[in-house]
């Protein structure tokens, strides 16, 4: 085994918690920007984006000293009455703080869903495939599409409104083609679900200081995990084997591809680490760590084939 040393993560950085999918009364939310961000504030969060469908206001004054706002939109296309594709896109850090961005959505007969994804490259956005499975896209629809930087692996009000918030299957399915495409829990927050769609899906991000470029270089280079509640310590593969450190947990899962990886389950107590030994060929390895009320958090891939 090559000896090398790769971690999902940094541990030199600050940990930043964010929610980068939420709605506001700019669209189809309940609650209004200032409210949005009040709450997520007072929860914890150090960043919000609120990403209202296709419109997007960059909601600057409502950043603090230790509360970051980053620009973002929802862009979508409808196809027919039960299909889509919803596209979250977050603003490069040299967006205007007054701007203010307004398209329609996007129209099947003139645009495809590449063209969707290409446009908000072509301008700088960080683009993360929303909730697949509540837009019901057929995994041939998601293997074609090109350029993504992630995929939302978990989306709490799509999983609430109709348990249609989990993706790993869609995300194992392109990381086992090679792509390098990153994972995001998130809460997409819309106020209207019998059951509340906030504060239970986020990021936790290490970045050298609270701004909106530290931010966005930690989240396009994948320096962060994604979770509902458990803390990752570490996920570090060094001389073969994976280590993974974690809050109190019952479950630790290993996913790899080809080899199949391992689940690991806690005895009389809690798993708080585990070693892996790695089989050999692996192409990619990721981690998910699920605590006694069934809350996940997802490591990024490490990849292997680079
Ligand atoms: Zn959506
Ligand atoms: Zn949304």
């Amino acid at each position: 085994m090559t000896p090398i040393k790769r971690s999902a993560f940094s541990k030199e950085g600050k940990w930043f918690r964010g929610n980068i999918h939420a709605h506001s009364t700019v669209s189809d939310g309940a609650v209004a920007p200032d409210k949005q961000a009040e709450d997520y504030c007072a929860q914890g969060y150090d960043f919000l984006a609120l990403t209202d469908h296709n419109v997007m206001p960059t909601h600057a004054e409502l950043s603090r000293d230790d509360f970051l706002m980053l620009p973002g939109w929802e862009r979508d296309i409808p196809y027919g009455t039960t299909k889509c594709i919803h596209l979250v896109g977050l603003f490069p850090e040299n967006t205007p703080d007054e701007a203010f961005i307004r398209r329609e959505r996007g129209n099947p007969d003139t645009m495809s869903m590449q063209d969707l994804v290409d446009e908000m490259k072509s301008e700088g956005q960080f683009v993360v495939l929303a909730h697949p499975v509540w837009s019901r896209m057929e995994p041939e629809e998601i293997r074609a599409l090109k350029g993504i930087d992630a995929i939302e692996v978990f989306n709490t009000g799509t999983e609430r409104l109709c348990h249609a918030g989990h993706a790993e299957i869609h995300w194992d399915m392109l990381l086992r083609e090679g792509r390098h495409v990153l994972g995001i829990a998130c809460d997409d927050t819309h106020g209207k679900t019998a059951r509340s769609d906030r504060f239970a899906g986020w990021v936790m991000v290490n970045a050298p200081k609270l701004e909106r470029g530290a931010i966005l270089d930690a989240l396009r280079s994948g320096n962060y995990y994604s979770t509902m509640g458990p803390q990752l310590h570490d996920v570090t593969i060094e001389d073969g084997m994976v280590h993974v450190a974690c809050t109190a947990c019952s479950e630790i899962h290993v996913v790899t591809y080809p080899p199949r990886g391992k689940a690991h389950y806690a005895g009389e107590h809690p798993l708080t680490e585990i070693d892996y030994p790695l089989k050999g060929g692996e192409r990619y390895v990721r981690v998910e760590c699920i605590d006694e009320n069934g809350c996940t958090a997802w490591s990024n891939p490490i990849y292997l084939d680079a």
